[in-house]
């Protein structure tokens, strides 16, 4: 039997990972002049964390959820990065050290869902959290703060938008209000609809079932159920932002797929139609009540992701493999070694290098040292070794010297380093 990888997961090879190295680093440069510090939380949580931080009726956990028993223990593959960031928040009673704290993370995610476009089993989030800051100046700046980041990662046609749910009491009355809405008709909407109709109405709103879009597009608004500090607390979000001239717009039937938001919810979508119905690439919101359910104190917490496939697909950039500057020769087997030690000293001296360890003809070693896009070839051949030098080709000139075998690696150092200077060092295949 053929053996490949498991579907919905894939390999990113390294010639695609110049693209997603450059994203990364994007981001968290971005991110880092917002005052953000990197936290690594474990791929494997209890399962209780997700039901009852996510909710048992959305489809990630229904459906999605990498979940298995070992050693006694329920586990799961998270499916995101909110909760366990959240849970460790919690458990190092980080609030006791510090009133705000700036998160963010990057890393894979797991969920079972059917393989598309920009839809994948294990796909990447990079994402951020604000605890201790109960907005709404903390919400218009993150808001601007991703909208700024896609800017610059130069991705196109993207629209804002955002919603409030409000408290929990907010909540429940626009339940009661749905319901009102959707039971008379309920014989017309998907089947996953009519069973979480009692349970959780918001869902229905957040159904892609064309069945289920027809009875949600006469729904009642959340907006006009709002109390009167939810109110003031939106429309704080909307002044922030338009005094950051950041473009949005307010779409009452944004639920999003997890149970945990309260208040500001938000989704940059891109409108070029390159991801088909995968186009929301960052999907964020106000969960305030999430670190009080874990055992924590009353912290309010606000927090995004963003889906990395999706914002390659749309980044563009044709991003190549780093050239060694040196590609280095033996011509004989005898010279491995001395060849190996210049690699070496060069390497100490900050020189991308390889060494070619196949042995065999000059001719294939120089080929592989232009494709490779090497600027030169350093050949060790037994007669140039005898008088103590290497002989040393530039591949973009064809043209060759001799140096002395002992100032080798410092010479050649030298040379990038001047390359460099003028940002010419770091070639690309
Ligand atoms: P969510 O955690 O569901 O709010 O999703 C946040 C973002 O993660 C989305 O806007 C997508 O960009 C990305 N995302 C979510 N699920 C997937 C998936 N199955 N495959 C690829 N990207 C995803």
């Amino acid at each position: 039997m053929e053996l490949r990888a498991v579907k919905g997961m894939n390999d990113i090879l390294p010639d695609e990972a110049v693209r997603w190295q450059r994203l990364e680093a994007a981001f968290r440069e971005h991110v880092r002049l917002h005052g953000y510090d990197e936290v690594r939380t474990p791929i494997l949580e209890s399962t209780a964390l997700f039901q009852r931080q996510i909710g048992e009726t959305t489809d990630v956990v229904e459906k999605e959820m990498y979940s298995f028993e070992r050693h006694g223990d329920a586990l799961t593959v998270r499916p995101e990065g909110t909760a366990g960031a959240a849970r460790a928040y919690v458990e190092h009673k980080v609030h006791a050290k510090e009133p705000v704290s700036r998160w963010y993370y990057l890393g894979p995610m797991f969920r079972g869902e059917r393989p598309a476009k920009g839809r994948y089993r294990q796909f990447y989030q990079a994402g951020c959290e604000v605890y201790g800051d109960p907005g709404p100046l903390a919400d218009a700046e993150m808001i601007e703060m991703v909208a700024s980041l896609l800017a610059r990662l130069g991705i196109p046609e993207v629209e804002v938008r955002v919603n409030s749910l409000g408290a929990s009491g907010t909540r429940e009355r626009y339940r009661n209000a749905l319901l009102g809405h959707f039971t008379p008709m309920r014989d017309k909407l998907s089947e996953d609809s009519q069973r979480r109709l009692e349970k959780n109405p918001l869902r229905i709103l957040d159904s892609k079932d064309p069945r289920d879009r027809e009875a949600a597009a006469t729904a009642p608004s959340i907006l006009e159920l709002l109390d009167e500090t939810d109110s003031a607390h939106f429309e704080g979000v909307k002044k922030h932002l338009d005094a950051l001239g950041v473009r949005y717009v307010v779409d009452p039937t944004l639920v999003r797929g997890l149970d945990y938001y309260t208040r500001t919810l938000f989704e940059l979508r891109t409108t070029t139609g390159d991801l088909g119905s995968q186009n929301t690439l960052v999907g964020g919101g106000r969960y305030d009540n999430m670190i009080e359910g874990l055992g924590g104190p009353k912290v309010p917490a606000i927090g995004f992701a963003m889906g990395i496939e999706r914002l390659l697909v749309m980044m563009g950039g044709d991003e190549k493999r780093e050239s060694p500057f040196c590609y280095v020769a033996p011509l004989s087997e005898e010279l491995a070694s001395r060849a190996l030690v210049l690699g070496r000293d060069l390497r100490r001296l900050g020189v991308r290098v390889e060494v070619d360890g196949r042995g065999g003809k000059l001719k294939a070693m120089l080929r592989r040292a232009d494709a490779l896009g090497a600027k030169l070839c350093v050949i060790l051949g037994e007669g140039e070794i005898e008088r103590g030098v290497v002989a040393v080709k530039d591949l973009a000139k064809h043209e060759q010297e001799e140096i002395a075998l002992a100032d080798a690696a410092k010479v050649l150092a030298e040379r990038a380093a001047k390359l460099s200077e003028g940002g010419d060092a770091r070639g690309a295949r």
